[in-house]
């Protein structure tokens, strides 16, 4: 059995030292058969140099560099789909994830499960507010979502290699690979854990890209919101109905026309839910324009390994 690590990074210079090290304890039984893939995301810093250095006390490290900045979940993938492995842990590099876990993972998959994923039962050292959207955002996606998705679950996990193939033979360009491998089906199980709070660094995931995250998984994952626009017509049709009632009512009792507060009501009310239509429209059109294009996910612009490919090994 070969394994491979995954670890997308992005400006994590200060975290890879650390890292590396309690990896190549906690993959210990593993080591002599396994690769530590790196995928530097187009960081401004000195990961990649972190990288090299690292390659040069644990000779499993394989560096991988991308030519520009693609995101956590294209980042991810690259890394998937330059491991080589027949299991393929997969962590973040700030270490609140613990390494430690994949020795449990790996008995639950000796136990004939495709799929271990990391669930947490707890997280320490993030903000309130990331845990209240986080947990808020896993239970409305599964509300949304055409398949069940595990909650409160990150990428954190190992899977096999049948599992991995499959999620790799989607091409989609929105990725939402946790999503994607609940997709895939097969045997999944998950195992709890306490998250904990970065080690270096500070969190690659600001407002803006939790938001984007969060409307990529829901676009990628459900079509409700498209069919939001139907139900809200029926709403507005309910409410332009008693509005009429009343605008009849007050024309009989006042014989005036006032009453500007409805009709301003009643504009801004049928406007809003036009645009938010539009909106939702929007949403998905860009995406289907995205993946119209249909471009490559990423460009690796430097690759770093020691080790022979396992094809090679294996042959050897
Ligand atoms: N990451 C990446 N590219 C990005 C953003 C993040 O490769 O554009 C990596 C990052 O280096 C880390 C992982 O994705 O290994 C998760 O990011 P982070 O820990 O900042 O997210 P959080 O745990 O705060 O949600
Ligand atoms: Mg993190």
């Amino acid at each position: 059995m070969y394994l491979s690590v995954v670890i997308p990074c992005m400006n994590e210079e200060s975290s890879i030292p650390g890292l590396v090290a309690r990896l190549t304890q906690a993959i210990g039984p593993w080591r002599d058969r396994a690769e530590i893939i790196l995928v530097d995301d187009g960081s401004t810093d000195a990961t990649w140099q972190a990288i090299e250095a690292a390659r040069a006390v644990c000779p499993q490290v394989v560096g991988l560099k991308l030519s520009g900045n693609r995101g956590h979940q294209i980042a991810l993938t690259a890394g998937l789909e330059a491991a080589q492995g027949d299991r393929i842990f997969m962590l973040d590099a700030d270490l609140q994830d613990p390494p430690e876990l994949l020795t449990d993972m790996m008995f639950m998959m000796d136990r004939g499960f495709d799929v271990v994923y990391g669930r947490r039962s707890e997280r320490r050292g993030e903000t309130l507010f990331k845990k209240v959207s986080a947990h808020l955002f896993y239970r409305f996606l599964n509300v949304m979502s055409d398949v069940p998705i595990p909650q409160d679950t990150g990428d954190f996990r190992l899977v096999n290699r049948r599992s991995l193939d499959a999620v790799l033979a989607m091409p989609e360009r929105a990725r939402f690979i946790r999503g994607m491998f609940a997709w895939a089906g097969f045997k999944q199980v998950g195992i709890e854990y306490i998250r904990s709070p970065r080690e270096m660094g500070e969190t690659k995931y600001p407002l803006r890209a939790m938001v984007r995250f969060a409307i990529d998984a829901m676009t990628a994952f459900s079509t409700k919101p498209l069919r939001l626009a139907t139900r809200l017509s029926f709403v507005s049709l309910l409410m332009a109905a008693l509005i009429g009632v009343y605008v009849v009512y007050s024309l009989i009792i006042y014989q005036t026309a006032p009453g500007w507060a409805s009709v301003v009501l009643a504009i801004s009310f049928f406007s809003g839910v036009q645009l938010l239509t539009l909106g939702i429209l929007g949403e998905y059109i860009g995406r289907l324009y995205v993946e119209a294009k249909n471009r490559p996910l990423y460009f690796v612009s430097e690759e770093a390994r020691d080790i022979a490919p396992v094809a090679q090994r294996l042959r050897a």
